[in-house]
Formats: structure tokens, sequence, C-alpha cells
């Protein structure tokens, strides 16, 4: 065919970051590389934030972190082969969280294939476990539609990872822009139905089953709702704090769906936890999985005659868990019918309800017993002591509330009962899987999609030491991340084995829980510029925060905790 010269031609890298922008994609993730140095600047041209970090897996949790707090596909992009596998841990990971994540990545070059090509590995078949969707643009024009598939299975559903190849080759075609501008035509940008006027009665579900929920609720002696992070990534608050407000429910979130309604509201059961679990007869669960975290909704942490009522967006979740009541949907959509019904026949908990007053009784009985620990001032630092510190001065902030990442065992385990949330998906953690290392991946997506917030990454030093050197990430893109490290010399604790215990070939070599005594994870952050702290008492720590809260400035707070502070394995010791 004749060939117009005066037509610009785009490559693949060009079309693919192109064809991104057409879908509404506003970050994407990565580490670049062969072949897809250029993917990225084209990106940024298309007006694609591109964030660079020096390793894939933070940057794929970062892509999860950022499509759980703005409710679209985060993207995930890296070179071929060992920067692939390194981008599965991000996958993965937003897989098991349900959380709608993209990976692409470059491959070799498809006429090479078989024959030990650079950095070549079958990324189609290796991405399979974790994802909905795997996909190769077997050449320029297949790119579109690829990516458009990989878009509709990540966010569809249950939301969850998808893959693109692009091989070597096909990021070297050449196509035309007029004939790509042609075969973009059909990309549009995803719009969550939370974003959308509500419009079509035709959606909802029929009102029988809406009216056995309710009915159910209305005769139990001890109802609850239970609220996970499905509830907070289908902004569900709305209508989930009506919910509660029509009927005084006591309310107890997971740990990531704390916020939905806050810490601090009088129908909170966080702090009677077990006797909520144990007693409740009705349980509403709102997009939250009756899994590990959830002891499996089963005898002996719940009654044995406890009746669930689930609703999730994936059928399958729900034909697994057997509940006496299931409706599959969307969060918010099904929180606001019921909510319709429950104007109709309205019932409500007051405050002398037994069951009220009795979750009630329980809690300030475990505040106040937690206060008194959590009140002295305990000098070589416990965890207590410097997570109040922190909660005081995070509570300072006031609105809107600060991001809190947190991960590490301990550090974990007490930040989520000491620290509090107010707002609806400010609490990032290890999450259903239980994946360290995620903390500051998730802090630096954080800070990138909602820029108004500070966030403060609470981790444990081995948490921190997975991507530590991504606070230079955080000093280049200037965010307002103040990360804090509970130094503890290690996992759990470091070595806490007494010199009588190390004998023999133990003696040389360090233990497997130790890292370095005392690091100076502060002077890490200023290598490149930010602002380090090292704190040893209340008053440095108090000082600290003060100042790092207000300058709202790359700063890491190294906080000197007692090696022999806290728990092996933190409140998981059953299982190590
Ligand atoms: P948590 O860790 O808070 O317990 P999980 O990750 O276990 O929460 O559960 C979240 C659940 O939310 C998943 O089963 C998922 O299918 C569901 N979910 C995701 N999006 C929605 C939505 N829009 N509406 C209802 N449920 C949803
Ligand atoms: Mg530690």
């Amino acid at each position: 065919s004749v060939q117009n010269h005066s037509e610009t031609y785009l490559d693949g890298n060009a079309f693919a970051a192109k064809a991104l922008a057409k879908a509404g994609i506003e970050y994407m993730f990565g580490v670049v590389g062969i072949p897809v140095t250029s993917f990225a600047t084209c990106a940024l041209k298309e007006g694609i934030r591109f964030i660079a970090f020096h390793n894939e897996q933070s940057a794929g949790y970062a892509a999860g972190a950022a499509a759980y707090l703005t409710g679209k596909p985060g993207v995930l992009l890296t070179v071929s082969g060992p920067g692939c596998v390194h981008g599965l841990a991000g996958l993965s990971n937003a897989m098991i969280n349900t959380w709608p994540v993209i990976l692409i990545s470059g491959s070799s070059t498809q006429t090479d294939t078989g024959k030990g090509d650079f950095q070549e590995l079958d990324q189609v078949e290796a991405v399979k476990p974790f994802s909905k969707y795997s996909g190769k643009a077997r050449n320029i024009f297949e790119i579109p539609l690829v990516i458009s598939k990989a878009i509709t299975f990540a966010v569809h559903g249950r939301p969850g990872g998808t893959y693109v190849d692009l091989p070597t080759d096909v990021l070297h075609e050449t196509i035309s822009v007029t004939e790509g501008e042609k075969l973009l035509s059909d990309l549009q940008p995803y719009v969550p139905s939370w974003s959308k006027v509500e419009t079509s009665v035709g959606q909802q579900l029929p009102n029988l089953e809406i009216d056995a929920a309710v009915s159910l609720l209305q005769e139990a002696e001890r109802p609850l709702i239970v609220l996970g992070k499905g509830a907070a990534y289908a902004r569900a608050e709305d209508p989930i704090r009506q919910l509660v407000q029509l009927t005084g429910i006591p309310f107890l979130p997971t740990p990531m769906g704390k916020g939905i309604i806050p810490d601090t509201h009088q129908r909170s059961a966080v702090a009677a936890r077990s006797l909520a679990l144990k007693e409740s007869d009705v349980v509403l669960v709102v997009g939250a999985r009756l899994n590990w975290l959830l002891h499996y909704g089963a005898h002996p942490n719940w009654s044995k005659d406890v009746k669930f009522i689930l609703i999730d967006i994936s059928s399958e979740e729900i034909a697994l868990r057997k509940p006496a009541i299931g409706l599959v949907g969307d969060a918010r959509r099904l929180v606001s019918q019921i909510n319709k019904k429950i104007k109709d026949t309205p019932f409500s908990l007051g405050d002398k309800h037994p069951w009220v007053e009795k979750l009630q009784k329980k809690t300030e009985d475990n505040v106040k017993r937690m206060a008194a620990s959590l009140n002295k001032d305990v000098v070589p630092f416990n965890f207590l002591t410097p997570m109040r510190i922190i909660r005081d001065a995070m509570a300072d902030l006031g609105l809107p509330a600060p991001i809190l990442v947190s991960e590490g065992a301990n550090t974990m385990d007490v930040g989520r009962s000491v620290l509090q949330q107010i707002e609806p998906r400010t609490r990032l953690d290890a999450g259903t899987w239980g994946t360290m290392g995620v903390g500051l991946g998730y802090a630096i997506a954080a800070a990138v999609v909602s820029p108004e917030r500070l966030v403060v990454a609470v981790e444990g030093d081995s948490g921190f030491g997975f991507s530590g050197l991504e606070v230079e990430t955080i000093v280049r893109y200037k965010l307002p991340v103040i990360v804090i490290v509970f130094n503890n010399d290690g996992i759990y604790g470091g070595d806490r084995r007494s010199p009588e215990d190390i004998e023999g070939p133990l003696k040389d070599f360090p233990a497997p829980t130790s890292f370095v005594p005392c690091a100076r994870y502060d002077i890490v952050m200023e290598a490149f510029g930010g602002k380090g702290y090292f704190a040893t008492t209340p008053q440095e720590l108090q000082s600290a925060v003060k100042e790092a809260f207000a300058l709202r400035q790359p700063a890491l707070i190294n906080i000197r905790i007692d090696p022999y502070a806290g728990s092996e394995s933190g409140r998981m010791q059953h299982k190590n």
C-alpha cells in the first residue's frame, strides 16, 4: 500500500500510553527499563502521573492502594522477565484484597520466543494464578482491545488483578495517528457506580430479599453490623452511617473498615469485639469476608446459632459462606435499599436497650483498663507510649484526617487498637494476606492520590526494611509522608536470646530475627534530603511528631523501642 508521508506515526509505547489516557487512567506506578522506558515518558505527556519506584514490588503495592482509595483501576508498569515477576507481588496482593490492579509488562520479542531471548518468560502464563484476565497484544492494533479487556475485568464483578503483555516487537511497531484514533474511539473512562447519579429502579434487588433481611434484623435481640473494606471501596459510608443512625444497631469494623463510621461513635463495638462476636444473634456483614480475620464466622468466636446476612458483590463469596440471607450486589446501593425499607417500618435500639448497654459497659471497662497502661510514660519505650503520642498528634490534625499506613507485628496490632480512624479509607494495613513490606508503596500512593491529606506510615523496623529505599521516592516527589519506624532491632524484637542459649553454630551467626541494633533509619532519610529524627523519650518524640506534622515534608522518625517489649508473632503466636 502507498504510505502517506505527511502522516504522523506512533510506536507501540506511545500508542499504549494514549490508550490508557483515553481509558481515563490518571496514575501509573512502576519501574522502567527495556522495553518500556519511553512508555513512562509517553504516559507523562498524556497527563498520566507516572511515579517511578526503585522496586516493582513497592510500585505494585502502590497501584493496589491507589485503586482502593480512588475506586478506579490502579496500573503497574514493569519491564519483562524479572520485572514482571517482581510485579507479581503487587498483583497477587491486589487480587487477594479484591482491588482492581492492571499489571502492564513489556516482554521479549515474539519471533525470538523459545530461543532464550533477553529477559524471556511466558508472562501471560506466569500471572494467571493472580489475575482474572491475562492477554497479549500480538500486534500494535490489538493494544486498545487488550487494555480495554484488562480494565473491564479488573473493575467489574469482584475487583481483582489483570495483565497486559506488550512484546518488544509490538512496542516498536508503528501506527498512523489517524488509524490509531479510530482504534481508540471505543475506549472510555471507567466510572465507578458510586459516582453515577442513581436512576434505574430496574437495577434494584427484588424487595422480597431486602424485606427478609430487614425483618431478620428487626426481630434480632442482639444485632450487629460488620463493616469491611469492600464497603469502604464501594463508598457506602453515607447509607451505612444512616443505617446505624436509623436503627441504633452496634457496629464492628474490620481493620480497614475502620472509619466508615468514626471509631469514636457511640455504637462502635471495637473495644468490645470478642463480646460482640460471641453474643450477637443476627449479623449484617457489609463488604467483608468471613475469613480468618473474622474467625470464619464460626463457633467458638461466634455464637453457634448466629444468623448472617451477607452483602457482597461476589455471588461466589456468598455461596461459599452459606449465610441465612445473601444479598449480591453493590454495598452502597443495597444498604440504601435497606434504609428505604426501614424508613417504612422503623425500629431502633435506644441507649437503654440491654444489648447496647452490655456492649457499652464492656467498652467502658476495656477502655479504662487500656488507659491505665496507655497513659503511663514508659521509658525505654514500649509500644503503647509512642503510639499514644502519635494518636494524639494525629487527632490534633482534625479534618481532613491523615491517612494512616500501618504494618509490622506488634506495631500493627497495637496501632489497630490505639490509633483512631474518623474518616473512611484512611487506614491501609497488611490486609487480607498479612502482607509485610507494603508500607512505603501504600504511603506513596496515598500521598499521590490524596494530596489534601497528610500520610503517616507507622512501621515496624522489619516492615520498613522491605522497601526502605523508597524514602528516596518520597523525597523526589516531595510527598507529605511521615514515616515512623518502631525500631526494636528486628523481626518481633530482634535478638532476644540470652547468652546461655547461644551455643555451637548459633554463636557464629546473627539471630534470624535480628538486624543491626539501634540502626539509624533517620539518617537514611537524611541521605536523600528528607528530615530525620531520632527519638528515645516522650519529649523527643512529641517535638519530632509536632514539627514533622506541621512541616508536611518528607520525614522519618526513628523511635527507639525496647527490644524486649511486645511479643513474638504479635497476636499470631499460635501459627508460628
Ligand atoms: P476486610 O478485610 O475488611 O474483612 P475483605 O477484603 O475480606 O474485607 O472483603 C471485602 C469484600 O468486599 C470482598 O468479598 C469483595 O467481594 C467485596 N466487595 C468489593 N466491592 C464491593 C462492592 N462494591 N459492594 C459490595 N461488596 C464489595
Ligand atoms: Mg521490629
